[in-house]
């Protein structure tokens, strides 16, 4: 942007970013958790990298050549060994794996259904109205299909344990159903146990249970010995005749590398249907394969008065990320067990989870070793002392009105509104003297000037008050009053009374 005039803004459009972007913007790939050498100069490839922009004075950036102060920071890159979910989107990926097919990955919805959806869509956005209500209808009837219109292919619900699992919930053959069965035919209950397990049932052998079912003699003889697993349809009919149920719940997770293929099958066409513009935003690109690295300007470190460095919680975040992140890879490459390598995802994906929030419930914050907790990202622009509300909204400056900061189409964009009971009693320190006595006195009680001459005059001090203008003591919340102007001049002449006994007693 530099060098170049301003530009007007027509519109601003969100969306999420391709993993080739990262890379693309990305002033160096990080590949080591060291950060300085023994002599005190940052790694190349590492998280201080001189490419990510410089903080000591004097060095000099490596991207664009400038020094600290003007360079703003550059952005890295680290490639992930495992693809990992972005916590930030882990409600919409659920939405999506609820809506969408195992198999061919296309939108349970027949096409008229599509077509339906679309127009509600148009309809919504005509009116300005919110986007999510439409899409959630959509997703909800897409859920409720037991098959796949496209494909045909059976449907399973999804279940999300938060904040980043993701189980596909099957109902598969209990593996104790030769024990079930045998129960139900003698008559007892094969959910209860010892005496309790007396029903009412009517005990049936083979040869009727293979009457009813329609199963061989020999089939059912099988399939009470264990010897035979029944398929969908026998075991179905099985649970008829005897009304038991013989399935199970399996829960089968997901990592995130499948609901990153999944989600890569989702054709444009679908993705639009939920209300998502497939050219900004695919949703795949909600699974990380590439996380940026923030530039060193956005987390600098701190030299202690002993010379120690002190680095940003970003940094430490960082840290521990590289670290499980070539854990990972030695251990991939040495063909490690599948659980030590699931365990390892799993931690990579908690670091990268805490890197972005990590004030997520249920999930514990990672800490120092003093026990307090890291702030990450989102604790960075988050709440009160955050970002927006603790640096952008609002500002202080001494002897002013505290306020906060909020739009106006009145105002251009270099402009501060104030209000006009504000600016008439602007704050300036003044020393008293005996040359300035008199002026000094003429501006407490000079007080507002009247209102058509304050126009457009907001930022000009009308009165000058040598001690401080001091309103006493006003508790949080309550109302800002007039002060009728009697009640002003009044004031005004106390101060200028008080003004005067200060030069008079020394
Ligand atoms: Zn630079
Ligand atoms: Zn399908």
């Amino acid at each position: 942007m530099q060098g170049q005039a301003p530009k007007e803004i027509g519109s601003l459009s969100f969306g999420l970013m391709d993993p080739e972007e990262y890379r693309n913007m990305s002033a160096t790939k990080v590949i080591t958790a060291d950060t300085y050498d023994d002599d005190g100069f940052p790694i190349d490839m590492g998280l201080m990298d001189p490419r990510l922009g410089v903080i000591d004075p004097g060095l000099e950036c490596k991207t664009c050549g400038k020094h600290s102060g003007s360079c703003n920071g550059h952005f890295g890159h680290i490639e992930l060994a495992q693809a990992v979910i972005h916590v930030g989107h882990a409600k919409l990926i659920r939405r999506l794996l609820r809506g969408t097919c195992r198999e061919c990955s296309r939108l349970c919805l027949t096409e008229n259904e599509k077509d339906e959806f679309r127009s509600r869509l148009d309809r919504t956005r005509q009116l300005g109205e919110d986007l999510n209500d439409v899409t959630k209808a959509a997703i909800r009837l897409a859920r409720k299909k037991d098959r796949c219109p496209h494909c045909g292919e059976k449907q399973y619900d999804i279940n999300h344990e938060k904040p980043t699992t993701y189980y596909e919930v099957q109902q598969v053959l209990s593996s104790e159903y030769p024990e079930r069965i045998a129960a139900a035919m003698e008559g007892r209950d094969p959910d209860a146990e010892g005496d309790e397990a007396e029903t009412d049932r009517e005990p049936i052998s083979p040869n009727a249970l293979a009457q009813e079912t329609g199963i061989d003699l020999e089939r059912v003889n099988q399939i009470l010995s264990g010897e035979f697993r029944p398929k969908r349809d026998d075991r179905e009919a099985i649970e008829q005749a005897l009304e038991i149920d013989l399935t199970e719940e399996d829960m089968n997770k997901l990592m995130a590398s499948d609901v990153r293929d999944w989600f890569e099958d989702i054709p444009d066409e679908d993705v639009k249907v939920l209300g998502i513009d497939p050219e900004k935003s695919r949703p795949e690109w909600m699974i990380l394969t590439v996380l940026p690295v923030p530039p060193v300007t956005a987390r600098p470190s701190i030299t202690l008065d002993n010379g120690q460095r002190s680095e940003d919680d970003l940094t430490h975040k960082l840290v521990d990320i590289i670290r499980i992140n070539q854990r990972f890879m030695e251990n991939r490459e040495a063909g490690a067990p599948q659980l030590i390598i699931e365990d390892l995802w799993e931690l990579l994906q908690y670091h990268v989870t805490t890197f972005m929030d990590n004030e997520i419930s249920g999930t514990p914050p990672a800490r120092h070793r003093s026990g307090r907790p890291l702030k990450t990202l989102s604790q960075r622009l988050k709440g009160k002392e955050g970002r927006f509300r603790g640096s952008l909204s609002g500002k202080r400056v001494n002897f002013s009105a505290r306020t906060v900061i909020s739009p106006d189409p009145t105002l251009s964009l270099n402009e501060v509104g104030v209000p006009d009971r504000v600016a008439s009693e602007m704050t300036q320190t003044m020393n008293v003297n005996d040359r300035n006595l008199a002026d000094a006195r003429r501006y407490v009680l000079g007080g507002r000037p009247p209102p058509h001459r304050r126009r457009h005059r907001h930022l000009q001090p009308a009165a000058v008050a040598a001690p401080d203008v001091h309103h006493g003591p006003r508790g949080r919340g309550d109302a800002v009053q007039d002060v009728p102007a009697e009640h002003d001049r009044m004031r005004r002449r106390r101060y200028a009374g008080r003004l005067r006994r200060l030069r008079t007693a020394d």
